[in-house]
C-alpha cells in the first residue's frame, strides 16, 4: 500500500500522458484501417497496445531528466500531434515528399496549415501540454530509482523485438514513421545516376510513347491471357492490342523493380548495384520530353530516377500506399490531358497504385463486378474467395483505366504506342502466401500489354511485326530499357539490341 502511495503521482502522470499520446498520436495510424469481425479488431487492438507500450518506454526515459523533458517533449508532442491530426482527418502518411515539403515549408501552404483553424489546433495542443507539465511537476520521486523504470526498459526492448520479428510493424506507424521519414530524408542518396554523353542523339519522328507502370498485377489474372473470369471486358474488344503472358522478373517489390525497369540495371545484378543510366536521362539528352505522372509519393529508393524526368506531376503526393483514402488512378488523366500533345516527341510515364493492397481502395463501386469482397484488412480473418474477388475487381478497374487511356491516345490520331508493364505480380494464397515482396513464383510473372495506333502501324510495320512475333516468348523486364532506346533509334549510345522487343529474332 505504501508503495502505491509513494509512486501514486508518478503512475498517475504516466497513465495520463500515455492516454493523451495514444489518442492524439498513436491511434491515428489505426483509425483508417478497414476492419471487420472480432478477430481483426482484437489483433489490431493488441497491436496498438504494444506500440503504445513501446512508446511509453521512450517517453519514460525522456521524463527522467526534467531539463531534457521540458525541452524535447514539447517539440515532439506538438509536431507528432499535428501529424496525428492530419492522419486522422486526411489519412496523410509520412513520406519522403511530406518530409521534404515540411522542410521547404511548402506543406504549410498546400495543407493550409497556417490557417486560423490550425492555429486553434496548436492552441489546444499547447493547453494540453501545460496540463501535462503541471502533472509532471508534481512527481516527487526519483524516476531513475522507480520500479517503473524496469517496465519502461521492457517497453523500449519490445520495440526492437517486434521490429526484428516483422520489419516495419511499428516503423510504418506514428510516432515511429515520423522519425524514420526524417532519417530516410536526411541520409545520403545511395543512387548515383551515370551521366549521359552529350553526343547522344535520335531521329525525331513525332511519336508519342506512353508507358504505364502497373502495380502488383499478375499475368494469369488477365482475361487476355486466358483467365476464366472476365477481368478485361473492354480490352478484349480492342484491336492493335497485344498481351504478353510470359514476362518475368526476379524483383518482387516496387523499389527494386523500378530501379531495374527504368535503368540499365539487369535482373541479374546484385541488389546494391546502384550506379546506372536512367532511361529518362538518355531520352532527355536525345531531346525528348519526359513526363512522370504518378498516383502516389516518390520513395527514396528510386527518387533520383524519377526526378530525371523533365516534368513531374503527382496526384496524391502526401499519401503513400499506407493511406487508405487515396485517389483512384483515373485522377492521373487530369495531368495526362494537360500535357499530352499531338506531334511532340513525348515519353510519358504513368505510375499507378494499381492493385496494391488494400484492394477495395483501388477501384470505385461500379467496378465491383465480382462478389462477395473483403471487408477487413486483416488477412487471416478473410475468405480466399473474397480476396480473389477484390483483387480481380482491381483488374477490372485496370481494364477500364487502360481502355480510357487508349481512347484518349487514339482520338489524337497520331503515331502513338501505349505500353503497360506491371512492376511485379502478387501472391494470392499459393503456399499460404499473400501480397508481394516475397519469394513466390506468382510475384515473378507480371502482366504486360502493348497497344499501338493505326498510324503507328502504317509508319512502323516492322516494329508491329516484331511486337507480334515476341508476344509469346519468354521475356524478362530487362527488355524495357533496351527496347525504348532501340525504339527511338538512339545513336552514339551502347545498349543490348538483343533485348529489344521491336526486333525480330530476339529472346
Ligand atoms: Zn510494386
Amino acid at each position: 500500500m505504501n508503495f502505491i502511495k509513494k509512486y501514486k503521482q508518478q503512475i498517475y502522470f504516466h497513465l495520463i500522458l500515455n492516454l493523451i499520446v495514444a489518442f492524439s498520436i498513436t491511434l491515428s495510424s489505426y483509425y483508417h484501417i478497414p476492419l471487420s469481425g472480432f478477430k481483426s479488431y482484437t489483433i489490431y487492438f493488441v497491436h496498438f497496445l504494444l506500440l503504445q507500450f513501446s512508446f511509453f518506454g521512450i517517453l519514460y526515459l525522456l521524463s527522467i531528466n526534467k531539463y531534457v523533458f521540458y525541452t524535447i517533449f514539447p517539440i515532439l508532442f506538438l509536431s507528432l500531434s499535428l501529424l496525428g491530426f492530419y492522419k486522422y482527418s486526411l489519412d496523410i502518411t509520412i513520406s519522403m515528399d511530406l518530409i521534404e515539403a515540411i522542410f521547404q515549408v511548402s506543406l504549410m501552404v498546400s495543407l493550409d496549415l497556417i490557417s486560423g483553424y490550425t492555429l486553434l489546433l496548436i492552441a489546444v495542443f499547447l493547453l494540453i501540454l501545460f496540463f501535462i507539465f503541471r502533472l509532471y511537476s508534481r512527481i516527487s520521486v526519483n524516476q531513475l530509482k522507480s520500479p517503473l523504470l524496469f517496465l519502461a526498459v521492457i517497453g523500449v526492448i519490445s520495440y526492437f523485438i517486434v521490429e526484428k520479428i516483422r520489419h516495419d510493424t511499428f516503423n510504418s506507424r506514428l510516432p515511429y514513421v515520423a522519425f524514420h521519414g526524417v532519417k530516410d530524408y536526411l541520409t545520403s542518396d545511395e543512387i548515383t545516376l551515370k551521366k549521359v554523353p552529350v553526343e547522344v542523339t535520335s531521329e525525331k519522328e513525332n511519336v508519342s510513347f506512353i508507358f504505364v507502370l502497373g502495380e502488383s498485377v499478375r499475368s494469369d489474372h488477365m482475361q487476355l491471357n486466358g483467365y476464366q473470369k472476365e477481368t478485361n471486358p473492354r480490352l478484349v474488344k480492342r484491336k492493335n492490342l497485344i498481351s504478353y503472358k510470359n514476362l518475368y522478373t526476379e524483383n518482387t517489390h516496387t523499389v527494386a523493380s523500378i530501379k531495374q525497369i527504368l535503368t540499365d540495371k539487369s535482373i541479374d545484378d546484385p541488389d546494391d548495384y546502384n550506379d546506372f543510366y536512367s532511361i529518362y536521362s538518355i531520352l532527355n539528352t536525345a531531346d525528348f520530353n519526359t513526363y512522370w505522372i504518378a498516383n502516389g509519393d516518390i520513395v527514396k529508393g528510386y527518387e533520383p530516377i524519377i526526378k530525371s524526368n523533365k516534368k513531374l506531376l503527382l496526384v496524391d503526393k502526401f499519401k503513400t500506399v499506407m493511406s487508405f483514402n487515396k485517389s483512384l488512378d483515373q485522377e492521373m488523366f487530369i495531368s495526362f490531358d494537360s500535357i499530352y500533345k499531338k506531334k511532340e516527341n513525348q515519353f510519358i510515364s504513368m505510375h499507378m497504385i494499381g492493385s496494391h493492397w488494400w484492394y477495395e481502395n483501388r477501384y470505385s463501386d461500379e467496378f465491383r463486378k465480382f462478389n462477395p469482397v473483403i471487408k477487413s484488412k486483416y488477412i487471416p480473418s478473410l475468405k480466399e474467395e473474397n480476396l480473389l474477388n477484390s483483387y480481380d475487381n482491381t483488374i477490372v478497374y485496370l481494364d477500364y483505366f487502360l481502355d480510357e487511356l487508349i481512347k484518349r491516345v487514339d482520338k489524337n490520331n497520331d503515331s502513338s504506342i501505349v505500353m503497360y508493364v506491371s512492376d511485379h505480380g502478387e501472391s494470392l494464397g499459393e503456399n499460404g502466401k499473400w501480397l508481394h515482396a516475397q519469394e513466390a513464383e506468382a510475384c515473378k510473372n507480371p502482366a504486360m500489354i502493348v497497344w499501338y495506333s493505326d498510324r503507328f502501324k502504317n509508319k512502323y510495320p516492322e516494329y508491329v511485326a516484331s511486337l507480334n512475333e515476341n508476344a509469346t516468348k519468354k521475356i524478362t523486364t530487362d527488355f524495357f530499357y533496351h527496347s525504348v532506346i532501340d525504339f527511338y533509334k538512339i545513336e552514339n549510345f551502347n545498349y543490348d539490341r538483343y533485348q529489344s522487343i521491336f526486333r525480330k529474332g530476339n529472346f
